[in-house]
């Protein structure tokens, strides 16, 4: 939870619980720690349990921005002249370094974000994967090499660098999502400034300190705190920023998106999701129901991918929801430094409220059968912290808000589908199209899914959530707007093709007029 303050670190300490006196971190700009001109830090505290302050952070502004694009721009030059292996170098010892730091990285997250140890640590190693992914295109980074219309000539195209990129991320994966955007970035010869989210700012502090600990020459990573209108979208229109990529919700990727296209920036947008699981009548349920939990409510629903509709065949839908209420009942629910607990806290007050507001929603507006949860708990581990009981809606119509609008906690609706193609439509029938999933021993029924699910990502037997790093990541409609992060597809985002023609006939030679 982030809540601006002018306090200074001293007040923040009289209000926490642990540690007496917190932390206070500050921006990275050109190499070096700096507190932000606004003279104002806000705090981060722990969802699980408020009274735990886990650091001060700048409360950034335009004059920061300025500070941090500036170094960026004048790190560039030198930069984009670093042979691209050289730059992998770098990339690779921020890989080690995350590997023997990723026990203290991924208990900072968890503490400053909510989610199980488990799944911080799956976030942190999402980052080593990437590294080591995109330490790999230090040596391939390919170009084309083609033939001419023309004599004695040559042709190729190669990528080149753009300049100065904007990064604006989001809190649910703390490091993972900062690691698809900085690391191609950086390795296509571009200089960064990141925004992360103002819940997860320390995570991204950690990352930090890792490409200082690499020795990355100053400027070429910059980060700078804080809230979306004053010091994210500073960053978005700054004249030299040339490429915006942005993960977040839709409302804000659209707001941005118009901002970015005034100046004709390229802007990459990754925002929200209505994610489906389908289970057929043919369907392994036990496996079906595995995935659901884990799709529903891993990350507490939180993720961009989380299966928050489950359309299941008619045949089959009693025996699944029964299968599945019996089991979403037994979930721990509680702190994610304990090991124990299986589902942890939503990330702040807001959004707590904004998802129990959609289960009132569910409950009379859209007439749905609340099968379990469907509340705020607040006894024992769960007094001090944003907790919601895991929830099933069953009865759910294709078109109810609770199908239809992103929730973005643990919240799922079963939805009923009379037949295959019945579920296939009800699952393009969103204005979302990220990720989309079915459970089904017939291959041809795979394949047909396969085929016409309007997503851009789609499981066969597993749930929605899984990405890897080496295969593009984004979807389609409300949820980008063409772009893809992960695999060799993210540095279309990070670089401009540049086409080259060498002629080595001598003469002057005209392409489509000569003979
Ligand atoms: P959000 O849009 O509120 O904030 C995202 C980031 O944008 C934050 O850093 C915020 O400070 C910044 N921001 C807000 N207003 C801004 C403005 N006017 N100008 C510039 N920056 C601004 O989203 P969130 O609540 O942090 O994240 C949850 C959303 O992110 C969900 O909708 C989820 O689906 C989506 N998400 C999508 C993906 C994906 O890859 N498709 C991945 C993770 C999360």
């Amino acid at each position: 939870m982030a809540k601006s303050t002018k306090a200074t670190p001293k007040k923040a300490a009289a209000k926490a619980v642990k540690p007496s006196k917190p932390t206070v971190y500050n921006n990275y700009i050109n190499g070096q720690w700096v507190a932000s001109a606004s003279g104002k830090t806000f705090e981060n505290r722990n969802p699980a349990d408020t009274r735990d302050v886990v650091g001060v952070f700048q409360d950034s502004n335009a004059e920061d921005v300025d500070a941090a694009v500036a170094a960026a721009r004048a790190a560039y030059p030198e930069w984009r002249l670093v042979p691209a292996p050289k730059r992998a170098d770098y990339v690779l010892r921020v890989a080690e370094i995350l590997t023997r730091r990723k026990e203290e990285i991924s208990a900072d997250m968890t503490r400053e974000m909510g989610k199980m140890l488990k799944e911080t640590r799956g976030d942190t190693q999402e980052a080593i994967d990437m590294a080591h992914f995109v330490a790999g295109e230090g040596r391939r980074l390919y170009g084309h090499t083609t033939t001419s219309e023309l004599k004695n000539k040559f042709a190729m195209s190669v990528r080149d660098s753009v300049g100065v990129c904007g990064l604006i991320t989001p809190w649910n994966f703390p490091i993972a999502i900062p690691s698809w955007k900085i690391l191609p970035a950086i390795l296509s010869g571009n200089t960064v400034v990141i925004k992360p989210a103002e819940d997860t700012p320390l995570s991204v502090v950690n990352f930090v300190k890792a490409f200082e600990e690499a020795g990355l020459p100053a400027g070429v990573v910059n980060m700078v705190t804080g809230f979306g209108a004053t010091a994210g979208s500073p960053l978005v229109t700054h004249p030299t920023v040339r490429v915006v990529s942005f993960t977040g919700s839709t409302q804000t990727g659209r707001a941005i998106s118009t901002q970015a296209a005034a100046e004709g920036k390229r802007c990459s947008l990754e925002m929200g999701g209505k994610n489906c699981i389908i289970v057929m009548e043919d369907a392994d349920l036990d496996l079906a129901v595995d995935g659901a939990l884990w799709g529903a409510f891993g990350t507490s629903g939180q993720r961009c991918t989380a299966s928050s509709r489950l359309i299941v065949h008619k045949k089959v839908v009693k025996k699944f929801t029964a299968l599945l209420v019996e089991r979403a009942k037994t979930l721990k629910v509680g702190p994610g430094l304990d090991e124990k607990n299986e589902v942890g806290p939503v990330i702040n007050e807001k959004q707590m409220l904004k998802i129990l507001n959609y289960i009132e929603i569910g409950k009379t507006k859209d007439k749905a059968k609340l099968l379990c949860g469907g509340e705020r708990l607040t006894e024992g581990d769960h007094k001090h912290g944003w907790f919601i009981a895991p929830t099933i809606f069953g009865d759910v119509s294709p078109n109810a808000t609770i199908a239809q609008e992103e929730i973005f906690g643990p919240v799922t609706a079963i939805i009923t589908a009379n037949d295959f193609e019945n579920a296939i439509d009800i699952a393009n029938n969103v204005g979302y199209g990220l990720s989309a999933s079915i459970y089904t021993a017939d291959v041809n029924r795979a394949f047909t899914a396969m085929r016409d699910l309007q997503t851009g990502i789609c499981y066969v037997n597993a749930p929605t959530i899984g990405a890897e790093v080496h295969l593009p990541f984004g979807g389609t409609k409300g949820t980008g707007n063409g772009h893809r992060e992960g695999g060799i597809e993210s540095f279309d985002i990070f670089t401009e093709w540049k086409s080259l023609y060498i002629d080595y006939s001598g003469k002057l030679q005209k392409a489509q007029i000569d003979e």
